[in-house]
C-alpha cells in the first residue's frame, strides 16, 4: 500500500495512473506468473495468484480511477451518457432529475402525465457500461499528461479524461464492477442536503432566492414562484418542507436529547445549536447515525405527513442496503422504493436538491448485486487507517517520510512480537527472556489506560511480570464459586 504514497501536498489528479504503474505491474504478475507462497496447513509451497477486483474511493477520485469526469451534465457514471440533467443559470449549477425513468415499466406512474411533462417522456431506465463496451469507446483515445496542458473546448465536451490503466490488466474489462460508488460519503451529503435545507441554514440550504428565479423562468412549481408586491418588493412563498422557527428548536431539540446506549455513536449532541437553530460539524458516522435513527424522530415530531413520508422511506432505504445479510428478493423491494421516493422528493424540493450525491442512490441496490453488501465496500475501514497514517507524522514539514518510517518499524516489531511471544513458552529451551517483550509492548500486564481523572496521575497503572500475572490469573479461577469456572477446573 505504501508503494503509492505520493508525495506533495496536491491531489495528483488525473496523473495518478502515472504513480499506479508499480502496482500494476505487480497485479500483472501476480495474474500471469503467480507468488511462490508457504502453506502452513499441508507443510507446501504453492504458486499464489490474485486479482484486482473492484476500486473503492469517494466520488472525485472516482473521476480519477474510472477516466469518467464525474461532473458537469453527464456526472453519472453508472447513467453515463444517458444522464439525465438540467443546467440552472441563475443557481449556476446542474441538477439531476428526472428519476421517473428509473420506474418499472408496468409501474402505475408509468401513466401519470405528472412524471412526464416535457422531460422524460416514455424512456427507458439507462443499462451501465460493461468493461468491453467500454474499451471499445476508448478504443483510440490519447491521454494527456501533466496539469499544465491545455485542454480545447472540444475535449472539455467529452466526458471521458483519460483511459484507465487497469486495463492494463487482462481481465479488467470482464469485471462487471469495476468501480464502487462509496456508500459512506453518499450517506453524508444527503443528510448534509436535507438538513440544511429543512433547517434552511445559510449558505447550504438548496431553498434559495436563485433556484425561485430559475423556476419562474422554466414555469416549474408554480406555487414557489417569487411574487411581486405593490412597493415593488418580491416575496418567496413558503415551501411544503419551511419549518416555523419553534419547529426548527423543535427538531434540533429532539436530536440534542437523545439518549443514546454508550459506544453506539458519537457525541451527537455537541454538533447541535437549540438557540441557533443550526446542526454542523457531525462526522461521517454521525450521518450514518442521524440518518438510521434519530432524524426518523424529529421528522415525524416536526413535518407535515406528505413531507415527511418520502424522507423516512430514504431513510428506510439507507437503513435497508446497510444490512450484513440481504435476502436477494428484498433487493428488487428496494431498489422500487428508492426510485418512488426520489420521484415523490421531486414533487416537494426545489430542483437544486438533487446533485449528484442525491442521485447516486439510485444505483447503489445494483452495485449490492454485482458486488454484496454494502459493509465489505465502504470506506469506513479506509478512512480510518488513513487517520492512523496521519497520527503517524511527526515531521509536518515530511508527512509521506515520516508515515513510510513508522510503517516500517510497526512491521518490524510486530515481527519481532511473534517472534518474542512464541518464546514465552517454558517448554521451549531457546526461550527469550520475557521482559525484553515488555520493553517492546510494555502495556503487556497493565490496565487498560482510561480517560477521565485518573489520566493525569503519573503513579497510575503497574508492571506485573507473567509469572505473577499468571499466579493471579489462576488465583482468581480457583476461588471462584460459579459453577462456569467448576468446568474448566475439572
Ligand atoms: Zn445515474
Amino acid at each position: 500500500m505504501l508503494a503509492l504514497l505520493i508525495p506533495g501536498p496536491l491531489s495528483p489528479g488525473n496523473d495518478i495512473h502515472v504513480y499506479l504503474q508499480p502496482l500494476i505491474k505487480d497485479l500483472k504478475e501476480l495474474w500471469e506468473v503467480g507468488l511462490e507462497t508457504y502453506d502452513s496447513l499441508s507443510n507446501q509451497r504453492f504458486d499464489m495468484h490474485a486479482t484486482l477486483m473492484s476500486t473503492i474511493s469517494d466520488f472525485p477520485a472516482y473521476a480519477m480511477l474510472s477516466g469518467w469526469s464525474t461532473k458537469g451534465k453527464i456526472a453519472c457514471p453508472a447513467c453515463h451518457y444517458e444522464t439525465e440533467s438540467l443546467f440552472f443559470n441563475k443557481s449556476h449549477k446542474h441538477c439531476y432529475m428526472g428519476h421517473p425513468t428509473f420506474l418499472d415499466l408496468s409501474h402505475p406512474w408509468r401513466r401519470n402525465k405528472r412524471y412526464f411533462i416535457g422531460v422524460t417522456g416514455q424512456r427507458h431506465q439507462p443499462v451501465r457500461l460493461t468493461g468491453i463496451e467500454t474499451k471499445e469507446l476508448l478504443c483510440g483515445f490519447r491521454n494527456k499528461c501533466g496539469k499544465l496542458q491545455k485542454i480545447t473546448k472540444q475535449e472539455k465536451e467529452v466526458p471521458w479524461k483519460r483511459v484507465p490503466i487497469f486495463f492494463k490488466l487482462p481481465y479488467w474489462k470482464h469485471c462487471s464492477l469495476r468501480h464502487n460508488l462509496d456508500v459512506m460519503h453518499i450517506e453524508k451529503n444527503v443528510c448534509d442536503n436535507i438538513i440544511a435545507t429543512l433547517l434552511d441554514l445559510p449558505g447550504k440550504s438548496k431553498d434559495h432566492a436563485n433556484v425561485r428565479q430559475d423556476l419562474k423562468a422554466l414555469n416549474w412549481m408554480p406555487e414557489l414562484h417569487p411574487q411581486l408586491l405593490e412597493d415593488g418588493k418580491e416575496v418567496f412563498p413558503k415551501s411544503r418542507f419551511s419549518m416555523s422557527l419553534e419547529e426548527k428548536r423543535l427538531f434540533c431539540q429532539v436530536i440534542k436529547n437523545a439518549k443514546l446506549p454508550l459506544g453506539y455513536a458519537s457525541n451527537i449532541a455537541r454538533c447541535v445549536q437549540v438557540g441557533e437553530r443550526k446542526i454542523t460539524g457531525y462526522k461521517s458516522h454521525d450521518a450514518h447515525f442521524l440518518m438510521h435513527y434519530l432524524l426518523l424522530v424529529a421528522i415525524k415530531t416536526t413535518l407535515s405527513k406528505d413531507v415527511a413520508k418520502p424522507l423516512l422511506r430514504l431513510c428506510a432505504f439507507f437503513k435497508g442496503i446497510w444490512k450484513k445479510a440481504i435476502d436477494p428478493q428484498d433487493l428488487d423491494y428496494l431498489q422500487t422504493e428508492i426510485v418512488e421516493t426520489l420521484c415523490q422528493l421531486e414533487e416537494i424540493f426545489p430542483p437544486t436538491f438533487f446533485d449528484v450525491m442525491v442521485h447516486l442512490p439510485i444505483h447503489l441496490v445494483e452495485e449490492i448485486k454485482l458486488g454484496g453488501p454494502v459493509g465489505i465496500r465502504c470506506m469506513y475501514a479506509i478512512e480510518r487507517y488513513l487517520r492512523e497514517l496521519k497520527s503517524d507524522v511527526r515531521n509536518k514539514g515530511r508527512p509521506e517520510g515520516s508515515m513510510a518510517e513508522r510503517y516500517l518499524a510497526k512491521e518490524c516489531l510486530a515481527f519481532c512480537g511473534r517472534y518474542l511471544n512464541r518464546s514465552n513458552n517454558p517448554s521451549d529451551n531457546n526461550a527469550v527472556d520475557p521482559s525484553i517483550s515488555n520493553t517492546l509492548f510494555p502495556n503487556i500486564g497493565r490496565p487498560i489506560r482510561g480517560k477521565g481523572r485518573n489520566r493525569k496521575k503519573k503513579d497510575y497503572g503497574f508492571m506485573m511480570d507473567h509469572i505473577t500475572r499468571a499466579q493471579v490469573h489462576q488465583y482468581v479461577l480457583f476461588n471462584c464459586d460459579s459453577e462456569e469456572v467448576e468446568r474448566y477446573i475439572e
